[in-house]
């Protein structure tokens, strides 16, 4: 069984309101066991909301702004989320990740597909916690928890290639 965001199946629970509509995805997707999530909505942030970004409370505390490892972070609670003026929004993000990392325990989930850059749902890269657009290496909240159970995570952006085809197919068996 398939874990997937919701925003890219077309649900309207973007930060903006709107969705991240994959076509390709739904279509490769139609007539597979999927479950869609958006951890943000499960940990009871409304939508639309202010967007929100990463910040590592060791990074703040040093006075930079870059190399969040957010597995190890996570671990030792060193991780926070802010809206940009500066509201912590940490808790909301934990619970929607402790509530999808749920889902994935109660399901025969095998596979995650996941919205590259989202502070929660991130792949391989997030942005940097300065809401100037810019990225660093990292995954998100959720995605980090879904790692850490040892479920493989992509994003759609993701090059589709025969062995992830397969192990698509596999997934959704
Ligand atoms: Fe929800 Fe994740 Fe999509 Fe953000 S990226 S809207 S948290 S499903």
């Amino acid at each position: 069984m398939i874990l997937i965001s919701a925003c890219l199946l077309g649900e309207n629970c973007k930060y903006s309101g709107g969705n991240n509509e994959n076509a390709h995805l739904i279509s490769l997707l139609k007539d597979k066991e999927i479950i869609a999530v958006c951890p943000e909505e499960l940990g009871g942030l409304p939508t639309p909301r202010p967007p929100a970004e990463i910040i590592s409370k060791a990074e703040i505390d040093a006075g930079t702004e870059t190399g969040i490892e957010l597995s190890t972070d996570l671990c030792l609670g060193n991780v926070k989320i802010c809206l940009q003026d500066g509201q912590d929004v940490t808790e909301q993000f934990l619970k929607g990740a402790f509530c999808t990392q749920k889902i994935a325990q109660d399901y025969p989930i095998t596979l995650a597909i996941m919205k590259e850059r989202s502070p929660s749902c991130g792949v391989d890269q997030i942005y940097d916690g300065t809401f100037t657009g810019k990225t660093i290496p990292g995954s998100g909240i959720t995605t980090s928890l879904l790692k850490k159970m040892g479920i493989p995570v992509i994003s759609e952006e993701t090059p589709l290639t025969d062995e992830l085809l397969a192990l698509i197919t596999e997934a959704s068996d």
